[in-house]
């Protein structure tokens, strides 16, 4: 057995094969990672623009103007206004070259075709210049940024249509158990509805990725090593769910081996999740998570997500981590590091009640999970603990 960050340092040690790219349609990339730097096309704003609704005005010192006409946003007109004129202007249109300030009409008072102003703007006030936000040329997004729905906002004002994003993993999830039952099918005794293939899928789509494959296996060494054969046979990357760990019926571990699928590191010094499996074939990877629902998902995001993010080249890979102080004191008594479901409150970790692997109760109720190293035996409340923030944790 290995500790947690044993298993880290194997993971980031593994030298992955380039990344292919890929094109997407711009509504297609939430999630995905950008494969080059972003260099935008044109400027942002492209044109000089109105912060505020008010009136643009060629400045002559004094606090008297002719209003001389109107601007709106998406107007081309454009006037030559002479010392002392000013125009009628809407926030986002564009700022006639011959004016120099835009007044918001909060600080104007207008009778009839006359503004006084109720104060002096400064020279360039309330007015945007075309490449403020964003300069043709430069680089606004760099390679590596996970692509988030402002991403595609930046996308859309720059004027692009497609990106190139890195394309992921192909990745099967395998689940095994003769337990399982798909909802919607009456329990016969001893059956259970199967979720964790639908938890690792949901979990993929959070960051764009779709898996190719999704298979049920029969807890035999036939059906496992078959399936599983299948699997390695299209993807880059396997996952499995339940038979890695000592039972009778779990054969995943032989199969593995049989399909010489190289071992990199199995069981870890933690809970949930000890029977984690890890290995690879050339260039393709397996990760073998243990069957509780709990630890499934644990892994994921401790593990399968850093390693995605490495392979698409994710600027910082997994989860943002960050620390916090304790609610309450807390012992770990089991001599292996933890993750625990957390709820960050007042700016507090509240760890839940009710922690068990077999359970996604505590976990659905959590936006962050709270790392406990092994050597932290006594935390005291108000002690700074180590947080994994989960993707979409709400903070009520
Ligand atoms: P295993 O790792 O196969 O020994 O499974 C450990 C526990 O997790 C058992 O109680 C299984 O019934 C349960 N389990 C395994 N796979 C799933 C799954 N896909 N969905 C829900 N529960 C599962
Ligand atoms: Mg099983």
């Amino acid at each position: 057995m290995i500790t947690v960050e044993h298993a880290l340092r194997i993971l980031y040690e593994q030298e992955l094969p380039a990344s292919k790219r890929i094109k997407l349609a711009v509504n297609q990339t939430v999630g995905h990672v950008l494969a080059q730097d972003l260099t935008a096309p044109i400027d942002l704003p492209p044109f000089r623009q109105s912060i505020m609704d008010g009136y643009a005005l060629h400045l002559n010192g004094s606090s008297q103007y002719k209003l001389v006409g109107e601007i709106q946003a998406g107007s081309s007109s454009t006037f030559a206004l002479k010392l002392g004129e000013a125009v009628r202007i809407f926030t986002g249109a564009p700022v006639p070259e011959s004016a120099n300030a835009v007044i918001m009409q909060e600080k104007t008072k207008k009778t009839n075709n006359q503004i006084e102003l109720l104060h002096q703007p400064e020279p360039g006030e309330q007015i945007r210049t075309a490449g403020s936000q964003i300069k043709k040329g430069s680089v606004p997004l760099q390679k590596g940024h996970v692509i988030t729905p402002a991403s595609i906002g930046l996308f859309r004002s720059l004027g692009l249509e497609q990106i190139e994003v890195s394309a992921p993993p192909r990745i099967s999830i395998l689940v095994t158990g003769d337990e399982l039952v798909e909802p919607g099918m009456p329990l016969q005794p001893g059956q259970i509805y199967e979720s964790n293939g639908q938890v690792l899928e949901a979990a993929l789509k959070q960051f764009g990725i779709i898996p190719i494959l999704k298979l049920k296996v029969k807890d035999t060494l036939k059906a496992t090593r078959d399936t599983l054969k299948k699997a390695l046979d299209q993807s880059d990357l396997v996952l499995l769910s339940g038979g890695i760990s000592v039972g009778d019926y779990d054969f995943v571990g032989q199969a593995l081996n049989e399909l010489k699928v190289r071992e990199l590191f199995y069981k870890v010094r933690q809970k949930p999740g000890k029977p984690l499996f890890f290995g690879r074939r050339k260039n393709q990877f397996v990760f073998a998570l243990p069957g509780n629902p709990a630890s499934t998902l644990t892994c994921f995001y401790v593990y399968v997500l850093p390693f995605l993010n490495r392979w698409q080249q994710v600027q910082s890979a997994g989860l943002l981590r960050i620390k916090l102080p304790l609610a309450a004191a807390f012992k770990n008594s089991f001599g292996r590091a933890l993750f625990l479901k957390a709820r960050i409150q007042d700016r507090k970790v509240h760890l839940l009640d009710y922690q068990s692997s077999a359970t996604l109760i505590t976990f659905a109720k959590a936006n962050a999970l709270a790392y406990i190293p092994e050597s932290s035996t006594h935390c005291a409340a108000g002690s700074l603990v180590e947080l994994l923030l989960l993707p979409y944790g709400s903070s009520n």
